[in-house]
C-alpha cells in the first residue's frame, strides 16, 4: 500500500519559445531593481543580451563562472554584487553558472532567475555544491532554489552535440534514480517517468538535427521533469558514483554520468523492478538498462570510464569512496558489487 509525504517547495516556471523577452517583468516581478547577471566566460555574450534585455535594471555583468563552484569564485561574485550594489542574480547558462548564483544565495539570501541553457536541471534543485580547497561540498537549502525559471528552448541552439548528449543522459539519470528513491512518491514517478519518455524521444533529434528547435524543446522539458525530480527526491548509487568519481579523479561530470548509469542501472535490476518497468516503459525498450547504454551510443557516447580520463588504478579507491559511507540504495551497497560495477563502466561493455 502507499505512504509517502508530498513537500515540493515552489519556483514559477515560465516555459517556451520566447519566454526570454520576459525578463525584465519577471526580474520586476520579485519586487528587485538590480540585477546582476552570471555566466561564463564562453557565454558572455549571452550575458551581454540578458542585461541589454534588463535595461536600467541591469547592474553589471560577472561572467567568470566555471565548474564545480570555487569558493574564491563564488566569494569574488558576492563582492562584485554588493559593489554593484544588486539585489537579484540572473544566472543564464548551465550548471556552473547557475551553482554560481545558488553559492551566493547561500549566503546573501538574494533571489535568483534561472536562464538554464543546457539539460543539467539544476535551476529546479535546492542542492548546492562548493569547492574549497579541492573538496566539493555539496547541501541541500531552500533558499538556494532559483525563484523563477525562464526556459527558453531557443537558447539550447547553440549547445553542440557533444555537450547536448551527455547533458540530457545526466538529466535522465536524475528520474531514474528518482523512480527508486527511498523517498520516491507518485508525483514524481509521474514527472520521472515523463522525463525519461521526453529526453529519450528528443535527445537523439538534438544530437543528429542540430537546428531542430522543437526537439530542442522537448528536452527542456524533459530537463524541467527531470530537475524537478532531482531537487524533490534523493538520490542512490548513481548519484554517488559520479560525485565520487567527478570529486576524486576529477572527471567531466556530464560524461560520467552518461558512462555510469546504465551500470548502475543493471547493478539495482534485481531490486528495484517497478522502477526498472517504468524506466523500460518510457525508453520503449524491454530492459532499461540496455535501453540507455544504448541511447548513450546513439548519442555518440562517451561510453568507458577510461575514455573520459579514469586511471585504472583508481578503480579499487573508487570503490573503497563510494562504499565507505552507508546511503540508501535499493540494492545493499557493497564493495565487491560497486567494484564490478565500476570494472564494466570503466571498459564499457553493453550490460548483460
Ligand atoms: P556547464 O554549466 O559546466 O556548461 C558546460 C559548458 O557549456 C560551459 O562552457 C558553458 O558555458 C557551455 N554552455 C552552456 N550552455 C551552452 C549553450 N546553450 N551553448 C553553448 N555553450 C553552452 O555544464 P552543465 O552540465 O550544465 O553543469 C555541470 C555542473 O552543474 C556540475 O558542476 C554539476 O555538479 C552541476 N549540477 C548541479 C545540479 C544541482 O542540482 N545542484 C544539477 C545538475 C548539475
Amino acid at each position: 500500500m502507499r505512504s509517502f509525504v508530498y513537500d515540493q517547495p515552489a519556483t514559477r516556471v515560465i516555459f517556451g519559445v520566447g519566454s526570454l523577452d520576459r525578463l525584465a517583468e519577471e526580474v520586476k516581478r520579485l519586487g528587485a531593481r538590480r540585477a546582476i547577471v552570471l555566466s561564463t566566460p564562453e557565454q558572455r555574450g549571452d550575458a551581454e543580451d540578458v542585461a541589454r534585455r534588463l535595461g536600467d535594471m541591469s547592474a553589471g555583468i560577472y561572467a567568470e563562472a566555471v565548474m564545480h563552484v570555487p569558493i574564491e569564485i563564488a566569494r569574488a561574485a558576492r563582492d562584485v554584487a554588493k559593489q554593484l550594489d544588486a539585489d537579484c542574480y540572473v544566472a543564464i547558462g548551465g550548471g556552473s553558472t547557475i551553482g554560481l548564483g545558488k553559492a551566493i544565495a547561500l549566503e546573501t539570501g538574494m533571489p535568483i532567475v534561472a536562464i538554464p541553457t543546457t539539460f543539467a536541471g539544476s535551476e529546479m534543485t535546492p542542492i548546492y555544491g562548493l569547492t574549497e580547497g579541492g573538496i566539493k561540498k555539496t547541501g541541500r537549502d531552500r533558499k538556494v532554489l532559483p525563484r523563477t525559471v525562464l526556459y527558453d528552448p531557443t537558447l539550447t541552439l547553440t549547445l553542440p552535440a557533444k555537450i547536448a548528449g551527455p547533458s540530457g543522459m545526466n538529466a535522465i539519470a536524475h528520474c531514474v534514480e528518482g523512480l527508486y528513491a527511498q523517498d520516491a512518491n507518485p508525483i514524481m514517478t509521474l514527472f520521472a517517468a515523463e522525463g525519461i519518455r521526453a529526453l529519450s524521444r528528443s535527445l537523439p533529434v538534438v544530437v543528429n538535427e542540430p537546428s531542430n528547435l522543437k526537439a530542442r524543446s522537448d528536452a527542456l522539458y524533459g530537463t524541467w521533469l527531470a530537475g524537478t525530480v532531482l531537487g524533490s527526491v534523493g538520490m542512490a548509487i548513481h548519484h554517488k558514483l559520479c560525485h565520487t568519481l567527478g570529486g576524486s579523479f576529477n572527471l567531466p561530470h556530464a560524461e560520467t554520468h552518461t558512462v555510469v548509469l546504465p551500470h548502475a542501472i543493471a547493478f539495482n535490476r534485481e531490486a528495484a523492478p517497478e522502477a526498472m518497468r517504468v524506466a523500460a516503459e518510457a525508453l520503449g525498450v524491454q530492459d532499461a538498462a540496455q535501453g540507455v547504454y544504448d541511447l548513450a551510443a546513439r548519442l555518440g557516447g562517451p561510453l568507458a570510464l577510461k575514455d573520459i580520463g579514469m586511471p585504472a588504478g583508481g578503480l579499487d579507491n573508487a570503490a573503497r569512496l563510494a562504499t565507505e559511507n552507508p546511503y540508501y540504495n535499493p540494492r545493499p551497497v557493497e564493495y565487491s558489487g560497486v567494484r564490478r560495477l565500476l570494472e564494466n563502466a570503466f571498459y564499457g561493455e553493453r550490460p548483460a
